[in-house]
């Protein structure tokens, strides 16, 4: 049985990794999903080689404009939006004496204004038409303690958490359940440019980090944008209705909270 038969999805930062993963996932129980990135182009060829259920949308999450008219263009393709998944962020990494101002405000527009608002702008639309809709916020273990090299991201992610848990409580009242899913080591485009980071500020080789990591993982491996699929379709489905502003680890054992 297809379980998100007749539901719509925007997915935010979807041309690849973990988002494209989500979006392929989503198709695959019976949704229609818009591939919603900065990078269009990678989100239409994502989107084409979906096929007839899913569609690209440029959005860039960093700017309200750019969030109005992309949910507007969402609705407008899909008809209605039943779920939101905020997965649009960027990494960041430096010793505290050597972040910019500029790197720390990047990153929270993307990855903290972009969930608000994005969040906003879709809870505003599932309101007016009394959709009960289901949000989802990714988080990180990043987001549940510091790291040293890794200030501004960490704290992106712990407002993650702290968002999830008041949009959930505010919205719920009126049918959408806001939830998060903080993954711990994902392999992908994503993990290859933290690698490079950490080569670069803790001298090491590329692709060290990488297998650090992996090893360090209770799982045993590095996870894959593929096992972080089950928890995204099962809190959009109606099973998940009573759960709210929670924030779920889906990390090979990496963080127990
Ligand atoms: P990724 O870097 O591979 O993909 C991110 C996507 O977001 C890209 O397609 C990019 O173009 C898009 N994007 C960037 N800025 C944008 C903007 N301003 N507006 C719209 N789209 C934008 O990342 P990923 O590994 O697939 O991670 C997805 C989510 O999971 C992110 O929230 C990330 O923080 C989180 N996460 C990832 C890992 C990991 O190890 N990969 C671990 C924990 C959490």
């Amino acid at each position: 049985m297809m379980r998100l038969q007749g539901k719509t999805a925007l997915i935010t930062g979807a041309a690849r990794g973990i988002g494209l993963a989500f979006a392929r996932a989503y198709v695959n129980e019976g949704a229609k999903v818009a591939l919603a990135d900065i990078d269009i182009s990678r989100a239409r060829a994502a989107a084409a080689e979906i096929g007839d259920a899913a569609t690209a949308i440029e959005l860039d999450v960093s700017d309200q404009a750019s969030i109005d008219a992309g949910v507007a263009a969402a609705i407008g393709a899909l008809g209605r939006i039943d779920i939101l998944i905020n997965n649009a962020a960027i990494f960041t990494a430096a010793p505290i004496t050597e972040i910019t101002r500029a790197d720390y405000t990047r990153a929270f527009e993307i990855n903290v204004a972009g969930t608000l608002f994005t969040l906003q702008a879709v809870a505003r639309h599932m309101i007016a038409e009394r959709i009960e809709g289901r949000i989802i916020n990714m988080a990180s273990q990043a987001g549940r303690r510091g790291e040293p090299l890794v200030a501004v991201y960490c704290a992106t992610k712990s407002a993650v958490i702290s968002l999830t848990q008041s949009a959930g409580l505010n919205l719920i009242r009126h049918g959408i359940n806001v939830n998060a899913i903080s993954p711990g080591v994902v392999d992908g485009e994503h993990w290859n440019g933290v690698d490079a980071l950490f080569a670069k500020y803790e001298g090491k080789a590329s692709g060290q980090k990488k297998a650090e990591v992996g090893a360090n993982v209770p799982f045993g491996r590095m996870g894959t944008p593929e096992d972080l699929t089950g928890m995204a379709i099962f809190l959009a489905t109606d099973e998940a209705r009573y759960i709210v502003a929670q924030t779920y680890n889906v990390d090979g054992g990496q963080w127990m909270s």
